[in-house]
């Protein structure tokens, strides 16, 4: 088979030090106390992570985070990427719908399935085994390139599975995932889950590990930008009137300067939203359980109640996405549910599709138009956890969210409002009342800020995947 295959991708070291500035000097102290500790266990050992895309999807945006800081603080962390045919990604994608209840498509995930992801897993498991070391740690992220478990082990090495998906109940879909998944579970050294409702109750629960995510503030994604700036990339995008200016620059995680040169593929009826109009902004992938048609719906029809306000739905151009085959059919069902709107609400609904080729370009967009949000939402069907909302409410913005997964613990009373998933009315309402309030907005995003401040910053998610490991090197 051709069409399975293993790389490594590179990433910068990066210096926990950039943080300094956000986190303090003493959090900053126990995350470098931390890594001295775990250096010393290690005893030059590595850690090796796998999953199936450099970019796109919270898991990779984490990845490229986290393995700088922790190369940074002088440990050897690797990061490879699996990949597979289309019928390959089809089944994961079966998989990764039905861990959070839903069918996706309507195949089987039966015998010819687990063949099929076997075969991938065993050609890609050739290469892994002349990289691998048989005492590195393994940290396996989702379902993709979970079929490697047995391998990996085999070998020696210690393999934990970081899970960053799940829901709160399980239902026929959720059952016939993990009883896909579950022999690839057998006997792993530490099974990592976002929240504790994730994980299936068979697990040995001495090795279920709960460690939420985190954003990076010193990323593209999230470092600040001026008024001025979040305008001159808006406007570049086609997301926003007026003129970007002469030359847009941007510094990357290198130091050197580089024009910003990609635009967006905006989808509007008229011109781009004013400056000065509040924005409602939606950023995920094109999956079904980000239910942005759903946003649309709730915001076209509740118009009249949206004040002035304009909605941005921002998603990746889909060429990015080479392990979601099913984004296409879903930005084209968005498409064609845009042009079934009033001409009134396509004038005020933007479909925007952001270039992923160069990912720190994308970052920088995507931190623009969240900046510019007086408004986020997050109105998926399911979530593990929002990195999209980690970062709205580290922008200091209000968000309106569904009361699922790992949401829940993220958007609490004061930061933001969370209403059922797929209650448009609900959604609606609340998204009018907040338009109509600008200080309840503010008080809102100060709060949402402070929380992402003590919660979601990745000293606290070094410090839990550093004392994993730890007890990992001491068994
Ligand atoms: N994202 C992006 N470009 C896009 C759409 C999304 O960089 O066009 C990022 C988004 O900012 C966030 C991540 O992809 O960092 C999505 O993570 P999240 O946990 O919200 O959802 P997932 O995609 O993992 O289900």
């Amino acid at each position: 088979m051709g069409d399975a295959w293993l790389n490594e991708v590179v990433v910068r070291d990066r210096s926990i030090g950039s943080l300094r500035d956000t986190i303090g000097e003493s959090r900053l102290l126990r995350v470098e106390g931390a890594a001295r500790q775990l250096l010393a266990a290690l005893r030059g050992r590595r850690i090796v992570n796998i999953n199936s895309t450099p970019t796109g999807g919270g898991a990779a945006e984490m990845l490229q985070n986290l393995v700088a800081y922790v190369r940074g603080l002088q440990i050897d962390c690797r990061w490879l990427v699996i990949g597979g045919d289309a019928v390959f990604f089809t089944i994961t994608k079966r998989i990764h719908n039905r861990v959070y209840g839903f069918s996706g498509d309507s195949g089987a995930l039966g015998d010819a399935e687990r063949r099929h992801y076997e075969r991938v897993q065993s050609v890609v498991a050739e290469q892994l085994v002349a990289f691998l070391r048989p005492d590195d740690l393994v940290l396996i992220h989702d379902p993709q390139p979970l079929g490697l478990a047995p391998a990996i082990r085999d070998l020696g090495a210690r393999t934990v599975w970081r899970c960053h998906i799940g829901t709160d109940y399980r239902n026929e879909f959720t059952e016939e995932a993990w009883d896909f998944l579950r022999p690839y579970l057998d006997r792993l050294d530490a099974y990592v889950f976002t929240r504790a409702s994730f994980a299936p109750t068979w697990l040995d629960p001495s090795r279920v590990v709960i460690i939420p995510p985190s954003i990076d503030p010193s990323s593209p994604k999230n470092r600040p930008l001026d008024g001025r700036t979040v305008h001159r990339i808006l406007a570049h995008c086609g997301l926003q009137r007026g003129e970007p200016g002469p030359t847009l620059t941007f510094v990357r995680a290198d130091g050197s300067r580089t024009l910003l040169r990609r635009h967006a593929d905006v989808l509007q009826s008229g011109p781009p939203a004013p400056p000065d109009a509040p924005l409602v902004v939606q950023v995920s992938r094109w999956d079904r359980m980000k239910d942005m048609g759903g946003v649309m719906q709730a915001f076209a029809d509740n118009l009249a109640q949206m004040g002035d306000a304009h909605l941005a739905l921002i998603g990746p151009a889909i060429t990015g996405y080479a392990d979601d085959p099913t984004a296409a059919e879903v930005l084209v069902d968005s498409v064609t549910l845009w042009r079934t709107l009033p001409h009134e609400a396509r004038g005020r609904i933007h479909l925007a599709c952001l270039p992923m080729t160069d990912p720190e370009e994308n970052a920088l967009m995507i931190n623009a138009v969240q900046r510019q949000a007086a408004v986020i939402t997050q109105l998926s069907l399911a979530e593990g956890f929002g990195l999209t909302v980690a970062e709205a409410m580290w922008k200091s913005k209000p968000v309106i969210a569904s009361r699922v997964g790992g949401i829940q613990e993220q958007v609490i009373d004061g930061t933001g409002v969370l209403v059922p998933s797929g209650d448009h009315d609900a959604a609606a309402a609340a998204l009018a009342e907040l338009l109509a309030d600008p200080s309840r907005r503010a008080a809102m995003g100060r709060a949402a800020h402070e929380r992402a401040q003590t919660f979601f910053l990745p000293d606290r998610h070094l410090l839990q995947y550093g004392e994993l490991f730890l007890g990992l090197c001491d068994r």
